[in-house]
C-alpha cells in the first residue's frame, strides 16, 4: 500500500514554517484543519519538525502548586474551583510560604525548571499579592528555580509589582476564543482577560496562556483563540483538554476524541511555532495511550504531578517517557 503524497496544505505549510521560518495564517490553518485523518500523521509529523527547527529538542518540564484551592466567585463552567459548583473540591487556604519553598526544592529535584504558585480568585487582593511577592523571594533565594504565577486579574499596578518581585512568568489562560467565551464565563469578559494578558508583557514578565480543548466550541473558535495568543506574544501555551468535573455545569460534556486533541496541539503549534507549548490537565483521560504521540505532534513542554484538581499521572511516569522518546529535559526555561 502506497504512503499517500503530501496534500498541498501541508507543502505549504512546511515552506512557511520551515523555509521561511514565519508562522502560517488564517487561510493556510483552516486548510490544515479540513484535512482527512488519512493525513493526520503527516500533519503530526510537520508539528514535530517545526518544533525541532524553532524550539529544539528539549522539553520543559514544570510543576504548578495550588497554592489556594477553591471557593472562587467566579462562574466558568468548566471549573471545580468555582464557589457557585458543588464539584468535589476540598477548599483549602493560602500554603504557608515555607510549604511553597519545600515545594518547589521537590520540582527542582526531579528537573523542574519552573514552579508556578496558583491561586484560585478572580484576582488577587493586597493580602494575596503579599503573600505570593515574598513566597517568590524566599522560594528564589533557597531553590535554584524560575518561579511563575497565576492569580487571575490583575489591576493597574499588580503585574509589575509581581515582576520586580521576581516573578518570570505569569500564566492567565484565555480558555478560549472571543466567540465562545461568554458560553464558558459570565462573571468576567474575554476583553478582561486580554487585558491582563497585555499588563503582564508591559510588566515584563512572559506572558503564559492557553485554553481548554473539548468545551464545546468549534475550530473556527480554537483558531480564533490561537491566533489571538499568537498576537499577544505568548511564550508558553497550556494545553488543557476538558476532563469533566462532576458537579460543574460542563460535567456531562463528552470526552474530545484523542485525533482531535492531537490536531489541536498541531494546528497550535503551527500557528504559535516559537512558542513553549505545555501539556496542562486532562491529558491522562482523553489521550490516553496516546500521550506519547503528542510529544510527536509539538508539544515541548510538561506539567507533572498534581493539576490543581485532579491528580495528574506521576513524575516518574512522565520522566520515563521523555526517556524512551529520546528527548532530553530541559536544563533552564526554553524561553
Ligand atoms: S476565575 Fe479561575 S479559579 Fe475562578 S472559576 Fe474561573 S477558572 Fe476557576
Amino acid at each position: 500500500m502506497a504512503v499517500p503524497d503530501l496534500p498541498t496544505p501541508l507543502v505549504d505549510a512546511a515552506a512557511t514554517l520551515l523555509d521561511r521560518h514565519v508562522a502560517i495564517d488564517r487561510e493556510l490553518a483552516e486548510q490544515l484543519v479540513a484535512l482527512s485523518d488519512e493525513h493526520l500523521p503527516q500533519l503530526f509529523a510537520l508539528a514535530h519538525q517545526v518544533r525541532l527547527a524553532w524550539m529544539g529538542p528539549a522539553v520543559e518540564v514544570e510543576s504548578i502548586i495550588s497554592a489556594k484551592t477553591g471557593g472562587c466567585p467566579e462562574d466558568c463552567t468548566f471549573c471545580s474551583q468555582s464557589a457557585r459548583y458543588r464539584a468535589d473540591v476540598v477548599r483549602e487556604p493560602m500554603l504557608a510560604t515555607d510549604r511553597l519553598v519545600e515545594l518547589a526544592r521537590q520540582t527542582k529535584a526531579i528537573g523542574g525548571t519552573e514552579f508556578c504558585i496558583v491561586v484560585a480568585v478572580r484576582g488577587p487582593d493586597e493580602r494575596m499579592l503579599s503573600a505570593v511577592i515574598e513566597a517568590t523571594a524566599a522560594t528564589r533565594k533557597a531553590v535554584d528555580i524560575e518561579v511563575a504565577a497565576s492569580l487571575g486579574l490583575l489591576k493597574d499596578g499588580q503585574a509589575e509589582r509581581l515582576a520586580a518581585a521576581g516573578v518570570h512568568r505569569y500564566n492567565h489562560n484565555l480558555e478560549a476564543g472571543p466567540g465562545f467565551f461568554p458560553q464558558i464565563c459570565t462573571t468576567h469578559s474575554f476583553d478582561d482577560r486580554v487585558a491582563t494578558c497585555r499588563r503582564v508583557v508591559a510588566a515584563g514578565m512572559e506572558l503564559c496562556s492557553g485554553g481548554i480543548f473539548g468545551m464545546g466550541e468549534s475550530w473556527s473558535d480554537r483558531l480564533d483563540l490561537a491566533f489571538v495568543l499568537h498576537d499577544l506574544g505568548t511564550r508558553e501555551i497550556p494545553c488543557n483538554f476538558l476532563n469533566p468535573r462532576p458537579g460543574t455545569p460542563l460535567g456531562d460534556t463528552r470526552l474530545l476524541p484523542p485525533l482531535e486533541a492531537l490536531r489541536c496541539v498541531a494546528l497550535f503549534r503551527c500557528i504559535n511555532p516559537g512558542a513553549v507549548l505545555r501539556y496542562a490537565g486532562g491529558r491522562e483521560v482523553v489521550l490516553r495511550d496516546l500521550q506519547a504521540y503528542g510529544m510527536l505532534a509539538g508539544i515541548n513542554g510538561l506539567i507533572v504531578g498534581n493539576y490543581l484538581t485532579t491528580l495528574g499521572r506521576s513524575a516518574e511516569a512522565d520522566l520515563t517517557m521523555l526517556a524512551d522518546l529520546g528527548m532530553p529535559v530541559a536544563a533552564a526555561p526554553l524561553t
